[in-house]
C-alpha cells in the first residue's frame, strides 16, 4: 500500500469539452477530498482544473497550485489552500513532479500529453518510481494506450516500462488502484545489453 498525502494531477484546460468529463471530475475531487488526498495541480482556473480545485476546496479538501508568473499576470484565480508562483514552466513541472506521491492525468490537451509523456518517460530513466493514473472518462485515454501497445509490438518502448500505469474509467476506483500499487524501481542501465531499448 502506498502513502499516498499528495497527488500530481495534470489535466486539460479547456471549457468547451463534453459535460461528462466535468461530471469525472467532480466525482474525483469529491474521493480525493473525502480520502484527505491533497491536490498538487498548475494552479488554474478553467476547464477540467478548474473544475477540480473548486470540487476539493468545496469539500474541506487542500488544494496546492503551481504556476509561472507569465500565466499568473494574465489569468483570474481561485482561493486555493496554497499557491506557489515560479518563474518558468520548468521550474513549475519539477515541483509538480516532486510534490506528488503519484500522478494522474484527467483527459486534456496538448499540455496534459506533455506532462502525463515527461513523467512517464523519467520513470523509465529511474527518476522516480510512482504510480501513473488515467482518468480514462469517455474511454478518452485508448488512442494514447493503443500508441504505447503500438511502440511495445513495434520494439521502441519495453513492457516493463509500462508498470507504473494504470487506467481507470471510475475515479474511486483509479484512487485505490494507485494507492495499492507499488511500482518497482527501473534500471535502465542496469538491464542486459540485448534486451535493452
Ligand atoms: P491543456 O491540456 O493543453 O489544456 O493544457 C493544460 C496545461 O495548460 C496546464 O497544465 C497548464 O500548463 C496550462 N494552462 C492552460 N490554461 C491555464 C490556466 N488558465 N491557468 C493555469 N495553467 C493553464
Amino acid at each position: 500500500m502506498n502513502e499516498l498525502k499528495r497527488l500530481t494531477v495534470f489535466c486539460g484546460s479547456s471549457e468547451a469539452v463534453d459535460r461528462l468529463y466535468f461530471d469525472a471530475v467532480e466525482e474525483l475531487g469529491k474521493v480525493l477530498a473525502e480520502m484527505k488526498i491533497e491536490v498538487i495541480y498548475g494552479g488554474g482556473n478553467v476547464g477540467l482544473m478548474g473544475k477540480l480545485a473548486r470540487t476539493v476546496l468545496d469539500h474541506g479538501g487542500r488544494v496546492t497550485g503551481i504556476i509561472p508568473r507569465k500565466i499568473y499576470d494574465n489569468v483570474t484565480h481561485i482561493e486555493l489552500t496554497e499557491l506557489i508562483i515560479v518563474e518558468t514552466m520548468h521550474e513549475r513541472k519539477a515541483k509538480m513532479y516532486e510534490s506528488g506521491d503519484g500522478f494522474i492525468a484527467l483527459p486534456g490537451g496538448i499540455g496534459t500529453l506533455e506532462e502525463l509523456t515527461e513523467i512517464f518517460t523519467w520513470y523509465q530513466l529511474e527518476y522516480h518510481n510512482k504510480p501513473i493514473g488515467l482518468l480514462n472518462t469517455k474511454n478518452y485515454y485508448a488512442p494514447f494506450n493503443n500508441m504505447l501497445e503500438h511502440m511495445v509490438s513495434e520494439g521502441f518502448l519495453h513492457k516493463r516500462y509500462m508498470e507504473p500505469l494504470l487506467s481507470e474509467e471510475n475515479p474511486r476506483s483509479l484512487i485505490e488502484r494507485i494507492k495499492d500499487h507499488s511500482v518497482p524501481l527501473m534500471n535502465k542501465w542496469k538491464q542486459d545489453i540485448g534486451d535493452r531499448i
